[in-house]
C-alpha cells in the first residue's frame, strides 16, 4: 500500500507538471472539434415511473479526441465555456438531439422527448432563444419533444430578461427543465415565476437516498415541492432497485441512471427502443 501510496503522488506531481501544456493542447483541439466531426452524441433513456417504459433521452456529448481517445464532458466542458467554444458545440448538440429524435419518429417509434443541456453562457446570449425557435423550425421537431435542460445559475443573471427568454421559449412549446437541483441558487422563488417543467434531482441527493434518512427527507420535500408548484420530477444517477423503489414510493415522475441504462449511441439507443418496443 506504501508503494502505490508513493506512485500515485510521483504520478500527481507529473500531472501538476503537465496540467497547463495538456490544457493547451486539449484548447487547441477543441477549437476544430467541431469541425472535423469529432463530438458525438449519447443518449441515457429516461423512465417514467408509472408505467414503466421509456418517454425521453438526455442527450449528453462526447468527445473522440484523436490521440486521447474518449475525452469526458467532465473534462472539456469547463474549458468549453472558458473559451467561448461551448457556444458552437452547444448548437451542434442542439440540431444533432432535434435530428434524431426526428429520425426515431420518422422510424416508425411513438415520439421521445430529447432532452438538451444548455451551457449559461449559451442561455445568456441575446440570439439564443431566436436561435432555438430556428433549430426547431429548421429540423422539424414536434416542440414539446424538446427539452432544455438549464441550471439554477440562469436565476442570478437578470430577472426580468431571463424571464422573458424563458417565456418565449415555453410560447414555442419547448420544455424547460431544471437540472442539478438543489446544488445551486439558494432562493427558490424562482420557481414560482419562471415558466419552468421539470425538476432534476441531482444524483448527490439520489445516490444516498436509500441509506441515508437526511437525504431521503431531502428527496422527499423536492418531489413535494415540485407537485405542488404543478412541476413533474425526474431523479438522476438512480443505480438500484432500492433507489427506485424509494422514489416511486415517493411518487417521483421519473428516473434516470444506470439502473435502467447507460448512456447509448444512437444505434445502441434504437435497438433498446426496437427491444421495448417488441417486449
Ligand atoms: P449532467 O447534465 O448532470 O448529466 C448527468 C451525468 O451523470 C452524465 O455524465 C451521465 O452519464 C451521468 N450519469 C447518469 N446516470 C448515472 C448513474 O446512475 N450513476 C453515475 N455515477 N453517473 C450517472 P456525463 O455524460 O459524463 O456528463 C457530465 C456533465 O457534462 C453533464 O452533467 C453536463 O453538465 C455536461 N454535459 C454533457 N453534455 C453536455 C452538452 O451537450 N452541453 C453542455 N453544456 N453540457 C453537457
Ligand atoms: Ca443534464
Ligand atoms: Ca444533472
Ligand atoms: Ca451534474
Amino acid at each position: 500500500a506504501k508503494q502505490s501510496g508513493r506512485n500515485n503522488f510521483q504520478f500527481y506531481r507529473q500531472e501538476l507538471n503537465t496540467a497547463s501544456v495538456s490544457r493547451m493542447v486539449l484548447e487547441a483541439g477543441l477549437r476544430n472539434a467541431v469541425d472535423r466531426q469529432e463530438f458525438l452524441l449519447h443518449y441515457q433513456p429516461q423512465m417514467c415511473l408509472k408505467r414503466d417504459k421509456l418517454i425521453g433521452v438526455e442527450a449528453l456529448v462526447r468527445w473522440m479526441h484523436p490521440e486521447r481517445g474518449m475525452v469526458s464532458p467532465g473534462e472539456f466542458i469547463p474549458l468549453a465555456e472558458e473559451t467561448g467554444l461551448v457556444v458552437p458545440m452547444g448548437q451542434w448538440a442542439l440540431v444533432t438531439a432535434c435530428n434524431q429524435a426526428v429520425a426515431w419518429r420518422n422510424a416508425g417509434f411513438p415520439p421521445i422527448r430529447v432532452a438538451v443541456n444548455l451551457s449559461g453562457i449559451q442561455f445568456k446570449l441575446p440570439d439564443f432563444v431566436d436561435m432555438v425557435t430556428r433549430v426547431v423550425r429548421m429540423t422539424g421537431i414536434e416542440p414539446a419533444c424538446l427539452e432544455l435542460e438549464l441550471t439554477e445559475s440562469i436565476a442570478m443573471g437578470d430577472v426580468e430578461e431571463t424571464l422573458a427568454k424563458l417565456k418565449t421559449l415555453a410560447d414555442l412549446g419547448v420544455k424547460l427543465a431544471i437540472d442539478d437541483f438543489g446544488t445551486g441558487f439558494s432562493s427558490l422563488s424562482y420557481l414560482k415565476r419562471f415558466p419552468i417543467h421539470t425538476l432534476k434531482i441531482d444524483q448527490s441527493f439520489v445516490r444516498p437516498c436509500t441509506e441515508n434518512s437526511e437525504e431521503a427527507a431531502i428527496v422527499r420535500s423536492f418531489v413535494g415541492l415540485a407537485h405542488s408548484l404543478n412541476l413533474s420530477v425526474i431523479a438522476e444517477g438512480v443505480e438500484t432497485e432500492a433507489q427506485r423503489e424509494f422514489l416511486r414510493g415517493e411518487a417521483c415522475d421519473e428516473i434516470q441512471g444506470y439502473f435502467y441504462s447507460r448512456p447509448l449511441s444512437s444505434d445502441a439507443l434504437t435497438d433498446f427502443l426496437r427491444a421495448e418496443r417488441d417486449a
